[in-house]
């Protein structure tokens, strides 16, 4: 569970810290304590169904979190992290993370970027097979350094959102194994590599069903299974199955859980819990989302066609999904009066809560039944802890707000610390080529 009052305390650390002035009139708070608790449930959840001695790697999908310091974090909680592009892998370098601890799953990798993983020894993940021709000639026969996987869709379906669906049978993603030849394909491009060795996999993201997540990393198993036999040796030795366990953002519980799907991967593959196969995880979302939020400031209300709504400094350039597809991103928004005393008093009203962009769909909640808003007001918006601030759009040359850390352990006020500086005028001003 989150602890409200972990959060509360953060609230009034952060107002007292970091007051919502006009220059920053939105914030972002991460609970260190909910990030440490996420990952140790991480690493007990697969400790419990592995085989003694089975080597295990988890990793963080840096899209999620891209803040060098809670990469660094993670790390030191035994996370490391999978990287999808040059920057994340700057991140990632940044951060101090060994190059056996980062997997590269980027889907357009340059020349550059695969002779740089290959520099480095990171682990590597081929989506095609124009990659895979890439790659043997830049190894021009000699075995990479560090170990080399191909990402298969094994096609098993999409989830409830499209957009986050990665094992349909047209996904963009790997090596789409039921198209007529791909399946030999597979199996001749590790006859012919000794040195190819995992195989990866990852279903989708929010919204996809645990059993179809656990039937796709069944399907890849399988396939390991039969390269291994037909090489008549364990050539397949790992085996990384992505992440994509989702997030319950109507409540504070956490569920489903790590412990939910780890078991449900050992009745649905138990041969991937047999110690013959290493392993590779790559969670992001539900590591981070719960043990986050934004906190913004009502800066007006107003009513319009007899609806109430609040004017807040946070929409979409913080929450991008969640404004402009609703129906699939639902937040949670708690209000906190001016001093960040939390304001449940009154009889809820409905009323919208909209950012500070200009365009009319910057709504983060529509027709919310919420205690009656007032300007100096604050609205927090829940479990914003992945994918939200991290990520944001550019629009309105509205500045990233500032990120700060938070412990809450004993009885004295919330300890924070600063994870992203808010972004200076200045610095807003060079991104958008005031420098050229
Ligand atoms: C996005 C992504 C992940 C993480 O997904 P979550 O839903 O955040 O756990 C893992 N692996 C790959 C290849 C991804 O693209």
């Amino acid at each position: 569970m989150v602890s409200p009052t972990r959060r509360d305390r953060a609230v009034r650390a952060l107002l007292a810290r970091h007051p919502l002035t006009d220059h920053e009139p939105i914030a972002a708070l991460l609970d260190l304590q909910g990030v440490r608790d996420a990952a140790a449930e991480l690493r007990a959840a697969f400790d419990e169904v592995t085989a003694p001695e089975q080597p295990v790697l988890h990793t963080f999908a840096v899209k999620a979190g891209s803040l060098v310091p809670v990469l660094r974090l993670l790390d030191g909680f035994g996370i490391g992290c999978e990287v999808a592009s040059p920057g994340e892998l700057a991140l990632a370098r940044a951060a101090g993370l060994a190059p056996d601890r980062i997997v590269l799953d980027s889907p357009a990798k340059t020349p550059t970027e695969l002779a740089d993983a290959l520099a480095l020894g990171i682990a590597l993940n081929v989506d095609n097979p124009q990659e895979l021709a890439r790659l043997d000639a830049l190894t021009a026969g000699r075995p990479p350094a560090g170990p080399v996987g191909v990402r298969v869709n094994p096609q098993v379906g999409g989830g409830a959102i499209d957009a986050m669906s990665t094992a349909t049978a047209t996904s963009k993603f790997g090596v789409a194994l039921g198209d007529p030849g791909a399946r030999a394909w597979v199996l001749r491009a590790f006859a012919d590599r000794p040195w190819l060795t995992r195989l990866h996999c990852h279903v989708g993201s929010q919204g996809m069903p645990l059993e179809r997540m656990a039937a796709g990393v069944l399907a890849t198993w399988e396939l390991a299974e039969e390269i291994n036999a037909a090489a008549g040796r364990r050539q397949v030795d790992t085996l990384d199955i992505g992440g994509g366990l989702p997030v319950n953002f109507s409540s504070d519980a956490h569920t489903p859980s790590f412990h939910d799907y780890a078991r449900l991967l050992r009745r649905t593959v138990p041969g991937l819990f047999d110690g013959g196969y290493g392993l590779v995880t790559e969670f992001g979302r539900a590591l981070l989302a719960k043990s986050g939020f934004i906190l913004a400031r009502v800066e007006y209300t107003k009513s319009a066609g007899g609806r109430p709504i609040a004017v807040t400094h946070a929409g979409a350039q913080v929450a991008v999904r969640t404004v402009f597809v609703p129906e699939s991103w639902p937040l949670r928004v708690a209000a906190y009066r001016a001093d960040g005393s939390p304001k449940t008093d009154g009889p809820p009203v409905r009323q919208d809560v909209a950012g500070p962009c200009c365009f009319a769909g910057d709504l983060v909640a529509r027709d919310r039944p919420l205690p009656e808003l007032e300007p100096g007001d604050l609205v927090a918006l829940l479990d914003t802890g992945a994918y939200y601030f991290s990520n944001a759009f550019g629009y309105n040359a509205l500045p990233r707000p500032g990120v700060y850390g938070y412990s809450a352990d004993g009885d004295g006020p919330a300890v924070l610390t600063t994870l992203r500086r808010p972004q200076t005028m200045a610095e807003l001003v060079a991104e958008y080529g005031g420098d050229c």
